[in-house]
């Protein structure tokens, strides 16, 4: 699949698609992320064909549980070279993201990408997910706090949900085992403030594999208590 042919493919899943200017930027991003893979160990995927539908296609399929909103704030935890939160910016551009990543090198090729597309209204924190949710200037301030490929989805309720301002959505990008981590961690989200939303399957050209978006809303305010202290999430995950 040519970065062009995405198109088609857009179109009949979000009803629009995407410009010149946006096909340029994922060109972009798509032979830079390969440069970079040579010399830092930045994702496992190395081949175009993989980075067009395993990274930017599926990147972009959050935007089918975003209500059609094309505004808002979004934080990407455990980011990664950009997945979801670059996709989701280069296709929505009026979002204000804010990327999340504890690992520097990845931390640089993010800076490097949101400085070379000139992606205005991003913000890239080295740090942990458990620092910011107790940080003021970032806990409950987000529409939507996405992560892919982070943690099990009780520990990933720990760190998305007390970012989440009350009436705004955690989304969770999963694998087959979307569905049955959901279930497993309903306590996890009532303890959080959080009630399931959605579990919408998702079918990308070109991978076999099921895709799941969990979706959760933000009903209350998240206790005082979480995130608990750095590590403890995944060491001890709520049940
Ligand atoms: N989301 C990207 C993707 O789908 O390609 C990267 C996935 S990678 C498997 C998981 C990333 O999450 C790693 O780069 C790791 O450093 C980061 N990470 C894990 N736990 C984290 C935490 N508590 N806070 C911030 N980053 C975290």
């Amino acid at each position: 699949m040519q970065m062009k042919e995405l198109n088609p493919f857009l179109k009949s899943l979000l009803g629009w698609d995407l410009n010149p200017a946006q096909i340029q930027a994922f060109d972009w991003y798509e032979k830079e992320l390969l440069v970079w893979n040579e010399r830092f160990n930045l994702t496992a995927i190395r081949n175009p064909e993989g980075i067009r539908s395993k990274h930017f296609l599926d990147s972009i399929t959050c935007a089918l549980v975003m209500n059609g909103k094309r505004k808002g704030s979004l934080i990407d935890i455990g980011t990664g070279a950009g997945f979801p939160g670059i996709p989701l910016k280069i296709l929505l551009p009026q979002i204000r993201l804010t990327l999340v990543e504890s690992i520097g090198k990845k931390v640089d090729f993010c800076k490097h990408v949101i400085n070379r597309l000139e992606l205005e209204g991003t913000t890239v924190i080295q740090g942990r997910a458990e620092e910011l949710g107790q940080d003021k200037s970032h806990r409950e301030q987000y529409d939507w706090a996405v992560a892919r490929a982070v943690a099990n989805l009780n520990t990933l309720s720990e760190y998305l949900l007390p970012l989440v301002k009350v009436g705004g959505v955690m989304i969770a990008q999963k694998g087959e085992a979307g569905p049955a981590e959901a279930q497993m961690a309903s306590n996890a989200f009532k303890l959080l403030g959080g009630h399931l939303k959605i579990i919408r399957k998702v079918e990308l050209p070109g991978i076999a594999d099921d895709r799941y978006l969990i979706a959760v809303d933000k009903v209350a305010v998240t206790p005082d208590i979480y995130p608990r202290r750095t590590g403890l999430p995944a060491k001890k995950p709520l049940q």
